[in-house]
């Protein structure tokens, strides 16, 4: 069913981000990926306890900042490229990507609602939230059309906006094999109470991969600080091509290295799974306003402590 609601891109379940955001047509990750612990390496950042948050913050970016805060002209270096601006809320621009379009709707839900339904409601209160702290560029993109011109588009836009961040939502299902039939207001559905979760992505193909995983590191961790549990179900053999490699155990983070809106930004660039619509539960919590509230907190902190790591260690500035 999803099938057909989504481009037939190249395999009958395509109703789901595997899919849908396909940079190629090549299938999975090889099981040797998947066990290698080699990309398991979050930034320390992320990670470690806020003390040494603080101490640690002499990454490249923080550290360009804070000798830009003490003037360049005084330490004989170049002027920092706008990196400078980053902690700026005026000026720092995400752009939040409404997953798929009103034409190709993305997943449908247990209750035969568009994930881009979902998608949008989300984001349009991220968006407020962000705003409603400072983060004054903040951009929701909403793109127009067929599935697969439609990331071209979104990247384009990104790209052409100058993003400093670009964060992609969405709603999670499963593969078509995983559907069971059921009745919802007397019209035939699908479901899958198997799986439930949030899961955040991110590309080994984007330009900036570190900085990009940090965001992710940053989403995820306010995803599970808020009491929300990350989908499991990727790092499984049943899920068969449709596995990603999990970077971080603790949180949650995936790698999609071929998503098409994550390595072809040219800012660093995630994609939050925001919970699954196919699982009936979920679904009803997806649906409310306190979930909504829930996680674009989530995401609204994430954002404040990639642009500031004092936030995450002192509250609001
Ligand atoms: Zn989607």
């Amino acid at each position: 069913m999803a099938a057909l609601v989504l481009l037939p891109i190249e395999v009958s379940d395509a109703g789901w981000l595997q899919d849908v955001f396909k940079g190629s047509s090549k299938q999975g990750k090889s099981p040797k990926q998947l066990s290698s612990p080699k990309h398991v390496t979050p930034p320390k950042r992320a990670n470690s306890p806020k003390r040494a948050t603080l101490a640690k913050s002499a990454s490249p970016k923080h550290h360009t900042v804070k000798l830009a805060a003490l003037g360049p002209a005084a330490l004989n270096l170049p002027a920092p490229k706008p990196l400078a601006t980053m902690c700026d809320p005026s000026r720092f621009r995400i752009v939040l990507d409404v997953g798929h379009t009103a034409s190709s709707e993305g997943a449908i839900s247990a209750r035969n609602v568009a994930e881009f339904v979902f998608n949008q409601r989300l984001a349009q209160r991220i968006e407020e939230k962000l705003k409603a702290e400072g983060f004054a560029e903040t951009r929701l993109l909403v793109t127009e059309g067929k599935a697969r011109p439609s990331l071209v588009k979104r990247v384009a836009a990104a790209n052409d906006l100058h993003a400093n961040l670009f964060l992609s939502i969405h709603h999670d299902s499963v593969p078509d094999s995983f559907l069971e039939n059921w009745e919802f207001e007397g019209k035939k559905s699908h479901f899958s109470d198997r799986f439930s979760g949030y899961s955040v992505f991110v590309s080994h193909g984007n330009p900036d991969f570190k900085t990009s995983l940090l965001f992710a590191e940053l989403v995820a961790k306010e995803m599970k600080a808020q009491g929300l549990q990350y989908a499991q179900q990727y790092t499984q053999a049943v899920m068969g091509r449709y596995q990603h490699p999990l970077l971080n155990k603790e949180t949650g983070v995936y790698s999609y290295d071929k998503l098409i809106v994550l390595k072809s930004t040219r800012m660093p660039a995630v994609l939050l799974e925001a919970g699954s619509i196919i699982n009936r539960d979920e679904e009803l919590k997806m649906d409310s306003p306190e979930r909504r509230d829930i996680i674009s907190s989530g995401v609204t902190a994430a954002v404040k402590e990639f642009c500031d790591p004092r936030w995450a260690l002192l509250g609001p500035l």
